[in-house]
């Protein structure tokens, strides 16, 4: 059953050039390169801090799968990594994650990095409607208390992660995977505090790969006990004073990520795991006996969902073969990451059979990268929308490489830019010369190819 709503005139709150939707990485890079090019941008978030993942789900130790590899971060990533770091310092005891961000550092840090870039922040703006005019926005309706409001630009970068403005603004999508439609699991982290890091370090030791080992031994010899379906416990930062900043373990399978009653389930079901979790790691471990729930996420993480029609379509065969795109915007080292969406663990992780039997975990190998094209970024059907990070157009296996946050926030960057020039050359953001967006990205410290190498 539907109803029906009167048409209303709503308050036109502010105008831009460009109007940034989500700031997570995605986001972050999208306005800070598009302020940088000169441009007024206001990026809208719907809760009271920025970050994403990294702060809302504790992920601190985005880039682990670097370590020992060729590869360094790039961009406004590797900037924002290294002035964190020396402005707030960490507390990181395991050298596993010493590049790892603090995420309540990293909250405080951003606040000041966005505003001296230039960028103007709206908290608590929540964006699930747009006016069109045919193929084009007009305005973006943000949810206030005061009830909705317009907001207006000359371009706009849906940085959702769900790719809400999108959606709302009519561009077809898929989501999950291609036989069942099912996405990864959602996972709700938590920190503990009270664990005793002088014995888990002991003699070199790295205590916490050791307490992930066993539990995925336990599990799969149904020695746990525990009902959550994950098989595996990677747990992140672990800080002098006794903080386990991140464990990724409570997870609930089968949901989709844009239906309020299956976020509502996955919100109630997953707090049961964190609390059976915390008992287990409690009784199980002598150096973890004294440990607290520190805190729980503020809310249920996603590693998947909407993936926008966009002009290309990546797909995981692009990437494998690292596929050269005369319009590259970011290159990234070949790294999947795909949780099963049924939790079958079954397969060894590979790649092949595209995680049909199973999940994919394919660590970077040697210095193998694969591109991503601008016209990945652009949705079919609307002139004047671009959409980066996870949900940007990719098949379901690329995704799980396009998801690494920090490739998010380059391909933010190439939206930023995007929407910035097709401002400064009265053009569509398809319509962009591709050699004047390369040039501001390499200038902006992303590493691209240049033709005559390729
Ligand atoms: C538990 C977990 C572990 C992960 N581990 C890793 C890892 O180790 N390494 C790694 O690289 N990646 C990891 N990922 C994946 C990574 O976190 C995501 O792929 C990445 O954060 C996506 O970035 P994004 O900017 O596209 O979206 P998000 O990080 O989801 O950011 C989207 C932002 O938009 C805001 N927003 C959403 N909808 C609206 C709306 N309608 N209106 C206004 N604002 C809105 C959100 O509040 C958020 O701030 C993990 C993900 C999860 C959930």
């Amino acid at each position: 059953m539907a109803l029906i709503r009167k048409a209303a005139e709503i308050p036109l709150l502010r105008t831009c050039d460009i109007l940034v939707i989500g700031g997570g990485p995605a986001g972050i890079g999208a306005a800070v390169s598009a302020a940088r090019e000169g441009l007024d941008v206001v990026l809208l978030e719907k809760r009271a801090f920025l970050g994403g993942n990294i702060t809302a789900c504790y992920v601190e130790n985005c880039n682990y799968f670097l370590h020992n590899t060729p590869f360094k971060s790039e961009g406004i990533y590797a900037e924002i990594e290294q002035r964190c770091y020396t402005e707030y310092g960490n507390d990181n005891a395991r050298v596993y994650n010493q590049k790892a961000f603090s995420s309540e550092y990293l909250k405080l840090f951003l606040d000041r990095f966005m505003q001296e870039s230039g960028v103007k922040i709206l908290f608590h703006a929540f964006v699930n409607e747009v006016l069109m005019d045919e193929f084009h926005i007009e305005a973006v309706i943000i949810q206030t208390k005061k009830g909705p409001m317009a907001i207006q630009a000359k371009q706009y970068i849906d940085t959702t992660g769900d790719a809400d403005v999108a959606f709302a603004a009519g561009v077809g999508f898929d989501q999950g995977r291609q036989q069942d439609g099912l996405c990864q699991p959602g996972t709700v982290s938590l920190r503990l505090s009270g664990a005793d890091t002088t014995a888990l370090l002991q003699d070199g030791r790295d205590g916490l790969s050791e307490i992930g080992r066993a539990f995925k031994i336990a599990y799969r010899t149904g020695k746990t006990g525990l009902a959550c379906k994950r098989q595996d416990l990677p747990f992140g930062r672990l800080t002098y004073g006794g903080l386990i900043s991140y464990v990724n373990y409570s997870c609930a399978y089968g949901l989709d990520p844009t239906d309020v009653q299956d976020l509502s389930k996955g919100e109630l079901e997953c707090r049961t795991y964190v609390y059976d979790i915390y008992r287990y790691l409690k009784k199980t471990h002598e150096e973890l006996k004294n440990i607290e729930i520190a805190s729980i996420a503020p809310e249920i993480g996603f590693r998947d969902s909407r993936r926008i029609h966009g002009v290309y379509t990546l797909t995981i065969e692009d990437m494998e073969s690292n596929r050269h795109f005369d319009d590259v915007i970011a290159v990234f080292p070949r790294f999947y990451d795909m949780l099963a969406p049924d939790a079958n663990m079954d397969g060894d992780g590979s790649v092949q059979g595209k995680g049909y039997h199973g999940h994919i975990y394919e660590p970077v190998v040697g210095d193998r990268t694969f591109e991503i094209p601008y016209r990945s970024l652009i949705p079919k059907n609307v002139d004047n929308l671009l959409v980066a990070g996870r949900c940007l157009s990719s098949d379901h296996v690329a995704e799980s490489g396009v998801r690494a946050i920090s490739l998010c926030m380059m391909t933010g960057q190439g939206a930023g830019v995007g929407a910035a020039l097709a401002i400064k050359e009265s053009c569509a953001p398809q319509k962009v010369s591709i050699s004047n967006l390369q040039h501001i990205l390499r200038a902006q410290g992303l590493k691209l190819p240049h033709k005559e190498h390729v």
